[in-house]
């Protein structure tokens, strides 16, 4: 019998998935330092984990049954995936289960800017009861998001998911990437029409120059920011930029010193320099929406990722 062990947990209907083909499956968590003891002795095919489990050389050596490490969602930070595979183990994981999600998050942080909800929701439970026309003032030069130019750099999975709903609420579409050249978005409407376009990537200084607001779909490489200094000057005064790809894409400081200039209007911050323990400057910053790293986070995207390993685990064994 095939048994895995989803050390971080998997979901409900990845489970079913799997027992309907009548694997095992467990989803009790084993601590980091017990796990190769219980790999063995359970005799475990499949070892599944989030971005808590590491599964490394060490253990990868000390455990013969295994054939397939899965991580549910993208970055393999955590497991030594060269050396697995250099072992003759497949090594899973599913890119794509939460690109949408992702997207979803992008246009939270884009609504709050221009609404001001990132700073009406701090204010009003402090002052709302006594300084309700004072602040109704303050946010009241709000903008909308139809008609404005949305700048995509890195048109991947995400930026391409990004691509759709901005379209879907009449923005307009700039796109840069390093590798993708161009891309068909076919939308799909709740009646069964859809429609698709192509959309040509540019290079990034007409992106950045050209647009209202930059999101950031792209992975960090290199120790440098790809957004600097530099790329937020070449910015249109009173733009926002989102960030929801990995932190270090952007530079924190020159973004704050961006801000505080009023070069920049606002930002959206998924992700930060030095997570989990982000600059309290940045948390505590007002002009920035912020979230703790939950771009992916969704019940639909769970679902997805325990049904995408779920049907590879299959299609391995058989
Ligand atoms: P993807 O690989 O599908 O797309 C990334 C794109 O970036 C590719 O098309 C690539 O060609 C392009 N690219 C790479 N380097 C570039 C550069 N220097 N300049 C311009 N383009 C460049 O990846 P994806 O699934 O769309 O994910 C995008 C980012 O989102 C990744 O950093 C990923 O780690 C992050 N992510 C965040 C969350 C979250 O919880 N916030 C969840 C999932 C993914």
């Amino acid at each position: 019998m095939i048994k895995i062990l989803a050390n971080d947990g998997i979901s409900k209907k990845g489970i079913n998935l799997l027992e309907e083909k009548g694997y095992y499956v467990s989803t009790n968590h084993i601590k980091q330092n017990e796990l190769i003891e219980n790999l063995n002795k359970e005799k475990y095919n499949v070892l599944l984990v989030r971005s808590a489990t590491k599964v490394r050389k060490e253990l990868i050596d000390a455990c013969p049954e295994l054939k397939v490490i899965g991580r549910g969602g993208v970055g393999m930070d955590n497991i030594d995936v060269d050396y697995a595979l250099s072992k003759g183990i497949n090594v899973i994981n599913t890119p794509s289960a939460s690109s949408n999600s992702v997207a979803e998050l992008v246009f939270a942080h884009l609504f709050s800017m221009v609404r001001y909800l990132y700073d009406s929701n701090r204010k009003m439970p402090l002052t709302g009861d006594c300084e309700f026309k004072e602040l109704k003032k303050n946010y009241s030069k709000g903008i909308e998001l139809s008609g404005k130019t949305l700048g995509i750099i890195g048109f991947g999975r995400i930026g391409q998911e990004v691509a759709k709903k901005a379209i879907g609420l009449g923005m307009k579409v700039l796109a840069h990437d390093k590798f993708v050249k161009e891309a068909k978005i076919d939308i799909n409407f709740f009646n069964g029409a859809n429609v698709s376009f192509k959309i040509n990537t540019k290079d990034i200084k007409s992106v950045l120059s050209n647009s209202d607001f930059i999101t950031l779909h792209l992975p960090k490489l290199d120790e440098k920011a790809i957004i600097g200094a530099e790329e937020i000057g070449l910015m249109k005064t009173g733009a926002g930029i989102i960030n929801t790809s990995r932190g270090g894409v952007i530079d924190e400081t020159a973004l704050m010193f961006s801000l505080d200039k009023n070069k920049l209007a606002y930002a959206g911050l998924d992700v930060f320099d030095n997570e989990p323990n982000p600059s309290i400057h940045i948390c505590m910053h007002n002009a920035i929406s912020l979230t703790p790293h939950i771009g992916a986070a969704t019940l639909e995207a769970q679902e997805r990722i325990g049904e995408e390993l779920a049907d590879q685990i299959i299609k391995y064994f058989n």
